[in-house]
């Protein structure tokens, strides 16, 4: 993994003490389920981004109902600053996640794609680097299933030597 710039990290730090100092000047009023971002993030990861932003609407709602019906002591207003809120997260969740699945099912077709064009040996499994270099392949998973061709040790030893 490329090693996080301490630009980024600082950034982080602060935009997390930022959202500390919202919350204070909020109090003690603002509330979130905590577990409505699992179905969110199992929506966006296996169903798309669409579902997730339904999702996040629709519990956003719930919520509001539940605590209309539970006749919570809260005003009008904050109740509907909670409840815009609440959503907003929901769906940064919902979206975050869809982008994170899709990047990587990209990701997966792209290393298929390249594993298949890679020439590994069907004998040893070395693999064959771009400079004409054959070297040992960690996974056994590339050498069974894409080998396809024999390195220069293994051609000899199979059909013997042509020198
Ligand atoms: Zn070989």
């Amino acid at each position: 993994m490329k090693r996080p710039s301490r630009r980024n990290q600082i950034i982080i730090v602060l935009f997390a003490a930022l959202l500390v100092v919202v919350d204070f000047v909020f109090g003690p009023y603002i509330q979130f389920p905590v577990f409505f971002v699992l179905p969110v993030m199992l929506a966006a990861w296996y169903c798309g981004a669409m579902l997730a932003v339904g999702l996040a609407l629709a519990l956003g709602l719930a919520r509001f109902l539940c605590h209309w019906y539970w006749s919570f002591p809260m005003d009008f207003m904050p109740a509907i600053v909670n409840n815009v809120l609440r959503v907003i997260a929901l769906l940064m969740v919902g979206y975050g996640t869809a982008f994170v699945s899709k990047t990587i099912r990209d990701l997966r077709k792209r290393v298929s794609v390249l594993e298949q064009q890679l020439p590994v040996c069907k004998d040893c499994g070395l693999i064959q680097t771009a400079n004409g270099e054959w070297v040992p392949v960690e996974s056994l998973e590339v050498k069974s299933e894409y080998a396809h061709t024999s390195c220069p040790h293994c051609q000899d030893k199979r059909y013997g030597s042509i020198n």
